[in-house]
């Protein structure tokens, strides 16, 4: 799903990780600038496309969320089919969703190639006086396993079109 027609790029990026991390806000803050303090499970809603510039191009980017099937570990192989791009999500306050990480990246692996750009995200930085999990084993863990990192803030929209924006821009790299 790189390339359309008329010289058009169709970027398909999927979200993951635990339950309640924040990928459904980290990608209405990337798709809408809009934060939810309620937001329940998702449901229904599967993708949001967004235009961003990259190099002057036009590049069409589809954000997938998992429309609460994480819940139940019942993320599709649809919902991986034909990805390029990656955003691994845990909560920096909630150790567990850090330990689950790598459950989230033998998944990944199992439905795409190794060709897919990966950002690792430790979100909610907001919460830094309920911190579990530090900057560094962040870090660490991404460079183990080769991946991109990043922390952010849906919340306080610290650094979500940042962590999209480099996970496009490496796919554009890839594909230009
Ligand atoms: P999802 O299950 O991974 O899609 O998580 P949601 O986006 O539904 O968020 C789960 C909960 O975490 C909600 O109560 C959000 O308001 C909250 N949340 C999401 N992102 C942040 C953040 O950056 N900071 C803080 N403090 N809370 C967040
Ligand atoms: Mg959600």
């Amino acid at each position: 799903m790189a390339e359309e027609g008329g010289g058009e790029y169709l970027f398909k990026i999927v979200v993951i990780g635990d339950s309640a991390v924040g990928k459904s806000n980290l990608l209405s803050r990337f798709a809408r600038n809009e934060f939810d303090h309620h937001s329940k499970a998702t449901i229904g809603v599967e993708f949001q496309t967004q235009v961003v510039e990259v190099e002057g191009k036009d590049v069409k980017v589809q954000v997938w969320d998992t429309a609460g099937q994480e819940r139940f570990r019942a993320v599709t192989s649809a919902y991986y089919r034909g990805a390029v791009g990656a955003l691994i999500v845990y909560d920096i306050s909630r150790k567990p969703t850090f330990e689950s990480i790598k459950r989230w990246l033998d998944e990944l692996n199992t439905h795409c190639d190794t060709a897919v750009s990966r950002m690792l995200v430790g979100n909610k930085c907001d919460l830094e006086s309920i911190r579990e999990v530090s900057v560094d084993e962040g870090k660490n863990l991404a460079e183990e396993e080769r991946l991109f990192f990043i922390e952010t803030s849906a919340f306080r929209a610290t650094n979500v079109r940042k962590s999209f924006e480099i996970v496009i821009r490496e796919i554009y790299d890839k594909v230009s």
